[in-house]
């Protein structure tokens, strides 16, 4: 089973990502994620990736198309995964259908989470991250004790790009960018849209019912 999950940045996306990734045993891409392990290793792709991360901008089509291209076609991905963050544009959307193609693939849904603005901005200012791959929320989803991490005891953080300043040009990227794929999937009848306002498990009812 393949599933695209389009969502903008703080509608939760992520976190059903995570559930449908243990429910159906398939992985779950991040492109976010993949960029933020790289940069956080100060690989080449990492240096490269956080010069737009960093300005709130989207990373370039050809270097997410080549990520997702090597992620896709490794063994675990054979019985299906689910992407998370691509694709973005157009471009990226036809760039995986070449991919998709190659490997005799077909994808299945594309969910599109959809959120107002204004949750979103909350949502993010209150977002806090763990290197385990915990995501919390101060209000929403808090950690037992402040600031550590439920899981692994670790402390959580911010992530760079959740800052309050570049939360609203994220927001506008993604509308820009990310608008026209919806009209792309719906011609194609892939696309259900989801309502990403109520609580992570009950989007996730939603979610299981419509697949
Ligand atoms: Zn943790």
């Amino acid at each position: 089973m393949i599933i695209i999950l389009l969502g903008a940045p703080g509608s939760g996306k992520g976190t059903q990502a995570k559930m449908l990734s243990s429910k159906f045993n398939i992985p779950h891409i991040s492109t976010g994620d993949i960029f933020r392990r790289n940069i956080k290793e100060n690989t080449l792709l990492g240096k490269k990736a956080k010069m737009y991360i960093d300005k709130g901008q989207l990373v370039p089509d050809e270097v997410t198309c080549e990520i997702v291209d090597d992620r896709i076609n490794m063994d675990d991905c054979r019985n299906g995964f689910i992407l998370d963050g691509f694709p973005r544009t157009i471009f990226q959307a036809n760039e995986l259908e070449n991919m998709l193609q190659k490997l005799q693939l077909e994808i299945n849904y594309v969910l599109n989470i959809v959120v107002t603005n204004q949750s979103v901005i909350t949502r993010i200012s209150g977002r806090r991250m763990c290197n385990c791959g915990q995501i919390y929320h101060i209000d929403r989803n808090p950690t037992k004790i402040d600031g550590i991490c439920d899981v692994c005891g670790e402390a959580t953080y911010i992530r760079d790009d959740d800052q309050p300043k570049t939360i609203k040009t994220r927001l506008q990227a993604y509308h820009q960018a990310t608008k026209p794929l919806e009209d792309y999937y719906l011609k194609k009848g892939l696309l259900i849209n989801i309502d990403g306002e109520p609580a992570p498990k009950e989007v996730f009812n939603e979610v299981v019912t419509v697949i």
